[in-house]
């Protein structure tokens, strides 16, 4: 094993620096998802900052520790590095500690800077006499300032100096939470789960809805939305999962309702119930995974008709995506799999291979005269279930009925 160099990891956060006054709210969420995510490094330091999350690593391996700061939301990047005294001196030889720990690198540039102006070297000073040091000590060493292997960072800061080494790309967004809670209609596609995925990068916390049909669905597609729910778990937050009875809607709608507008009338009494669920969970926004033109009901003759039941913003983060780029991601997020076991799902059911591209809300609100929305969406919403996960290892709790 190489000598261990690197005494640290700093997270930097990017975007949420620019957030002003809820810059604090941010970072404290930051921190308490890298904490919750590292609890399995008991020798970890983690200490919090204005611009960064500085991790003291104390004998933990970096490199399993950097796979995991990279999935979490909210960070921009994450560097290694070493802490020296504001001595020249020792700035010099921890910069070459680090470009010799470098072992792929073979041209470089000093980026040095000085916070504390009581710092004798100014940072333009510091990058010629860094830079004139490495060439000097480090044989394989070239510098090169517009397309480095590595940038060598060195912050002189009012106690210590710190000389970053490796950079690596963070997941970026926002942390999971910050944005406030969404309800995800989640079916068991491969769109679904890919918005949920997107918008828990936006800071969102999912609160996922799906509908169920039994006996026409089974208990392996129900396993499949608590599996996709657990995936989605996994990048952060906790994800409740709201489990609706929709088997006597979709018999009513059967039995009154001309075979091209059922989808429709199925796809209201969806958004109805998710208000409601949204209204009693604190969410103030709906989320689907369509996609404009997709298939029949994601026109925007459908979409029109359909919106008219909520006064719940609908967010649809898939809705300029093309299939192929959606199950790109898919797969990424480690959905895909999961999403094409081929289980029933309750849109399936009593519903015509051929559905209307274009229906409008007139005749919407007519066929809907016909049923009892009112007494089908009450009785789904009593009838809901809730799943909670939490945790990494995605643990299930079951905290009974809304
Ligand atoms: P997906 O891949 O997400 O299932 P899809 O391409 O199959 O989407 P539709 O069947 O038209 O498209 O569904 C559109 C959206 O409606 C879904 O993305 C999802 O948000 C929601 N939806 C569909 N079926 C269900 C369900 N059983 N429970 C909850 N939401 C659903
Ligand atoms: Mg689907």
């Amino acid at each position: 094993m190489k000598p261990l160099v690197y005494d640290y990891l700093v997270i930097r956060f990017g975007e949420i620096a620019i957030k002003g006054k809820n810059k604090k709210a941010f970072v404290m969420k930051l921190e308490d998802d890298v904490r919750g995510k590292l609890s399995d490094f008991p020798r970890l330091y983690i200490k919090r900052h204005f611009d960064d999350i500085e991790i003291q690593l104390n004998g933990e391996d970096a490199d399993q520790i950097i796979p995991i700061l990279r999935k979490i939301f909210g960070i921009q990047n994450i560097s290694s590095a070493i802490k020296v005294e504001n001595d020249l001196d020792a700035i010099r030889s921890g910069a070459l500690r680090v470009a010799e720990q470098e072992e792929g690198v073979k041209t470089f540039k000093i980026a040095a800077r000085r916070k504390d102006k009581r710092f004798p070297v100014h940072g333009s000073e510091l990058n010629q006499d860094l830079g004139a040091w490495l060439l000097k000590h480090c044989d394989r060493l070239r510098v090169d300032v517009h397309h480095p292997d590595l940038t060598l960072r060195v912050e002189v800061g009012y106690h210590e100096t710190r000389i970053y080494g490796h950079e690596y790309k963070g997941a970026g967004g926002l942390p999971v939470g910050a944005s406030g809670k969404v309800m995800l209609m989640l079916s068991g596609g491969i769109d679904s789960p890919v918005a949920g995925y997107l918008l828990a990068k936006r800071g969102a916390l999912i609160e996922a809805i799906h509908f169920q049909s039994p006996p026409y669905t089974s208990d392996r597609a129900r396993q499949k939305v608590i599996d996709l729910s657990k995936k989605l778990q996994s990048f952060g937050g906790k994800v409740r999962l709201h489990l609706v009875p929709f088997t006597n809607a979709q018999v009513a709608i059967r039995d009154a309702v001309p075979e091209d507008y059922r989808i429709t009338i199925m796809r209201r009494l969806m958004f109805r119930i998710a208000e409601k669920a949204a209204e009693q969970n604190g969410t103030l926004a709906i989320a689907t995974g369509e996609s404009l033109g997709q298939v029949a009901s994601q026109t925007l003759e459908s979409m029109n008709t359909i919106n008219q039941v909520t006064d719940l913003p609908v967010l649809r983060p898939l809705i300029t995506m093309d299939k192929l780029d959606i199950a790109a991601i898919a797969k990424e997020i480690d959905t895909y799999e999961i999403s094409i076991r081929p289980y029933e799902d309750c849109c399936t059911i009593f519903l015509p291979k051929a559905p209307r591209t274009r229906p409008d809300r007139f005749h919407a609100d007519r066929f809907e005269r016909s049923l009892n929305v009112e007494d089908l969406v009450n009785e789904a919403v009593r009838g809901i279930e809730t799943l909670t996960f939490e945790s990494s290892e995605s643990e299930e709790l079951f905290s009974g009925l809304l």
